[in-house]
């Protein structure tokens, strides 16, 4: 009898351990590709539509996608780090503490990069350009939860112009972060992910693209009248001159950096090109989108970035660096149906933060507005410190429009801290172009609109951000005058095009206000993984086709 149960016992383990699961599969794309446009606002999309491919880039997910229009960056600083970290995280800057592209360390005085990492060495050039690594970010990324969820494999891989707009939406359990150092010419990884770049990549940076683009030199892709109706005179004395002071206007001339400097192609268009055709090198050496498992690719597209930063948002370079950037998109969505096959991928095409009108530009037309120079602003705190306290030192520095304060000094002195807080309070709020200034840990007690005190409460980390938070008044913009920034709470600086195109997408377009920390969680919603580990964002049901 106990023979015959054992028998059955085993009989009835054998079947239910060949049983075939009977549950339903999850239905997900082939390749998910993230795209983010350095600098781009969300009026572009429709500023330099008149000269975008009909349905070749931006018009491709533009009327053929879904347009989520009404997309906000819920905090501030509005800079590259905090932007491609709160798109691949759902989060903000107070959860993923990714404060700025830099913080003041509080320990040691010294300014820290987003992605600085000293336990991490370079690959693929002999210089410390790849000393880097996510180890900063303490939250999950979109991508590491399909890695979870594939048991790790699923394939991520991150590319951009920069290191931090490779390495955030790549994140902690990435197959591969490349970003272009500009002084080798090379795309650069960094031992956080491996120990040698992949034959593919050195075969990639071995042909110098750089140098071929270079030759092509810079000319415009449409008549002179179009940029000169659309955006006045090519030449502003408010531009820079990154190709040298014999350069002020095109055509621009690269040949003469060929083999010299590859720092310039990151002001071209050709910035866009060189990262493109590294893209398409990874999605075909990597297999990506032929896996077993959904892959991610991550692209950040960061010339627009420089070239708005040296020659202004309304500048002929910006307007022809968007219809070639039109083009670059047109060619990798025709590369993506034929290598991944149209429907098989998901795109999302996002921007980090937008920008604000050339300070320049502003008082030419006399719209309110202009620079606002932080080192005049932290010397003379310093000399008021000084005359009040006779110590300079109690500031540590300025960063991100917050000023950090030496507390040990202050302690040291026997100071009434509140009452230093309030001298530099009253001194700063009185200079031209700040409207505000408050101490962050008192935000909740300010007089503040919701919608700012709300942006700057999202990026309060005690650990990483500074004492004290000015706010510039609208127009004006942090350095000296010349080309422009961004970083604001202001929609100019705030306001991002977010587009869907693709596998399970409709459609359509929403005036719903949306938010950079809804991407993220439309994308686990889409796959049906995990949310990240400090996503606050909300999902966005209507981009759904079913
Ligand atoms: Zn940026």
């Amino acid at each position: 009898m106990k023979r015959a149960f054992l028998t059955l016992l085993a009989f009835t383990c054998c079947l239910l351990s060949f049983a075939q699961p009977t549950g339903n599969n999850v239905n997900r794309p082939k390749l998910v590709v993230g795209i983010v446009i350095d600098q781009m606002r969300w009026d572009y999309l429709y500023k330099y539509s008149p000269f975008f491919d009909k349905d070749g880039g931006f018009l491709r997910l533009l009327n053929n996608g879904f347009s989520c229009e009404n997309t906000f960056i819920p905090y501030t600083p509005t800079v590259t780090a905090a932007g491609h970290t709160s798109i691949y995280t759902g989060s903000v800057p107070a959860i993923d503490g990714i404060v700025g592209n830099t913080w003041i360390n509080r320990q040691n005085n010294k300014t820290v990069y987003c992605a600085d990492d000293d336990t991490a060495k370079t690959i693929g050039a002999a210089d410390e350009a790849g000393e880097m690594s996510p180890r900063n970010l303490v939250v999950s990324t979109i991508t590491d939860e399909l890695r979870l969820a594939t048991n790790f494999s699923s394939k991520v891989i991150g590319v951009s112009i920069k290191d931090r707009a490779a390495i955030f939406p790549a994140g902690h359990l990435a197959n591969a972060a490349y970003w272009y150092d500009a002084v080798a010419g090379n795309f650069i990884s960094s031992s956080y992910y491996m120990n040698e770049l992949p034959a593919w990549a050195n075969d990639f940076n071995k042909r110098k693209l750089t140098d071929s683009l270079y030759k092509l030199n810079w000319t415009l892709s449409l008549p002179d009248s179009v940029y000169q109706q659309h955006c006045g005179n090519d030449e502003q004395p408010y531009e820079r001159k990154p190709f040298g002071d014999n350069q002020t206007h095109f055509p621009y001339t690269l040949t003469s950096f060929i083999k010299k400097d590859y720092t310039k192609i990151d002001v071209t268009p050709y910035g866009n090109t060189l990262l493109e055709a590294f893209a398409e090198n990874t999605v075909v050496n990597e297999n990506l989108g032929r896996n077993t498992n959904t892959d991610f690719l991550t692209v950040s597209f960061s010339s627009p970035d420089y070239i708005g930063h040296s020659f202004g948002s309304e500048s002929w370079e910006q307007m022809d660096d968007y219809i070639k950037l039109d083009k670059t998109l047109g060619k990798f969505f025709a590369f993506l149906d034929a290598q991944v096959g149209a429907g098989n991928y998901l795109v999302f095409l996002t921007a980090d933060h937008g920008v604000v009108n050339s300070p320049g530009f502003a008082q030419q037309h006399k719209l309110p507005g202009g620079s606002f120079n932080e080192v005049m602003l932290a010397n003379s705190i310093k000399q008021l410190m000084l005359v009040k306290y006779s110590s300079p030192n109690i500031i540590k520095g300025l960063n991100e429009d917050q000023i950090y304060l030496n507390h040990d000094i202050i302690d040291s002195l026997h100071l009434n801290e509140d009452e230093v807080i309030n001298s530099i309070i009253q001194f700063t709020e009185q200079r031209p172009g700040i409207a505000r200034a408050f101490a962050l840990k008192d935000l909740s007690a300010t007089t503040l609109t919701p919608v700012q005190k709300q942006m700057y409460s999202n990026t309060y980390f005690p650990q990483r951000s500074g004492d004290i938070q000015y706010v510039l008044a609208p127009g004006y913009v942090a350095g000296d005058g010349m080309g422009t920034s961004h970083g604001l709470w202001n929609p100019y600086d705030a306001h991002i095009p977010l587009l869907w195109y693709g596998w399970n997408i409709k459609a359509g377009k929403t005036n719903r206000e949306t938010y950079m920390t809804d991407i993220s969680a439309t994308v686990a919603a889409l796959l049906h993984i995990q949310m990240p580990s400090g996503c606050v964002g909300k999902v966005i049901p209507e981009v759904f086709k079913q």
